[in-house]
């Protein structure tokens, strides 16, 4: 990824991809204490659009605020750098990658006086979990990882220090030969995907944990919550079991990344009829329609570039 031309937008300036570089001291590589966000841009009859850049914007500093970073850029400037790397990287449709990191004035814990960076990367990703699995839907592991306690790293913030926990349930369930790890919270509840949200389904209702389960409150989630308004689906957020999962009519996970996939079975047990529900599909399809720009009612969560 890093040997391509290119442009990235770091602290203000856009540099040449290859040059894009940190030094090895910098305090976050460290010590994890960092934040990021993943976007995507869509191509629409209008161009291409960045799909909810403010709610992503706002997310990141949301993030740094958790953690005790003071970003050194306006919520506008970091819109505008996200519109600059696509434009100037002239993509059609991509993922984004903003990231804030602390700089190398000096280590130990203590990160005082360290200053705070920002850059934002751009370029072409297909499905996440596979274009196959967008389809017939994904085989899902829960992992024997736990998923962070809300008291122990902050679950709101999208911290760079989180991702050792979902690589490592990742990891564990894409060896054993699934596509992805469900993770349960520390009281055994069912949290979240090592980078999606979930959705169950069952009797015609949609169900997602609430995020005392120490889940992200990803921004694909709440865009199911306004999809399923426009279906008549009645939706709940509760606390759910990892059975209530197995006995489930349909599941999928959401994500920037991951978008809607279907999970067609967790833990080798077959979820509703072991393929992609109809119920799923419907909001698979209207998620494509609002983020390639053929809903009108949406127009406004696309900021064309
Ligand atoms: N949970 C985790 C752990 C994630 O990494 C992501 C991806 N950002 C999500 C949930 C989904 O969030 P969003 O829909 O905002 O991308």
């Amino acid at each position: 990824l890093d040997d391509r031309d290119g442009k990235i937008w770091m602290d203000g300036q856009l540099v040449d991809w290859r040059d894009a570089k940190i030094h090895v001291l910098s305090h976050t590589l460290h010590y994890g204490c960092g934040a990021f966000e993943g976007v995507r841009a869509y191509k629409t009859d209008k161009g291409t659009a960045i799909f909810r850049l403010r709610e992503h914007t706002e997310r990141l500093f949301n993030s740094a605020k958790i953690l005790r970073m003071k970003l050194p850029f306006t919520i506008e400037q970091v819109e505008e750098a996200q519109k600059q790397v696509v434009r100037e990287n002239a993509l059609e449709s991509c993922y984004l990658r903003p990231l804030t990191w602390i700089g190398s004035e000096k280590l130990g814990v203590s990160p005082k006086g360290n200053q705070i960076h920002l850059m934002v990367a751009a370029w072409a990703w297909g499905a996440y979990l596979g274009e196959e699995g967008m389809k017939r839907g994904i085989r899902v592991k829960t992992s024997s990882y736990t998923r962070h306690h809300v008291n122990i790293t902050m679950t709101q913030a999208k911290a760079v220090s989180n991702y050792t926990n979902s690589i490592l349930a990742n990891m564990e369930a894409t060896e054993d030969g699934y596509d992805e790890a469900l993770l349960l919270d520390a009281s055994g509840f069912v949290s979240e995907g090592a980078g999606e949200n979930l959705f169950v389904i069952k009797g015609g209702v949609v169900y997602t944990p609430d995020l005392s389960a120490g889940a992200l409150n990803g921004i694909t989630r709440n865009t199911i919550f306004h999809i399923c308004q426009d279906l008549g689906l009645k939706l709940v957020e509760k606390r759910i079991t990892r059975d209530e999962v197995y006995i489930s009519d349909e599941a999928f996970f959401t994500g920037t990344a991951a978008e809607v996939t279907p999970i067609r079975e967790l833990d080798r047990v077959e979820l509703g009829t072991g393929s992609r529900g109809p119920i799923t599909e419907k909001i698979q399809s209207a998620f494509f329609d609002i983020v390639n720009g053929r809903n009108p009612k949406y127009a406004h969560w696309l900021s064309l570039v």
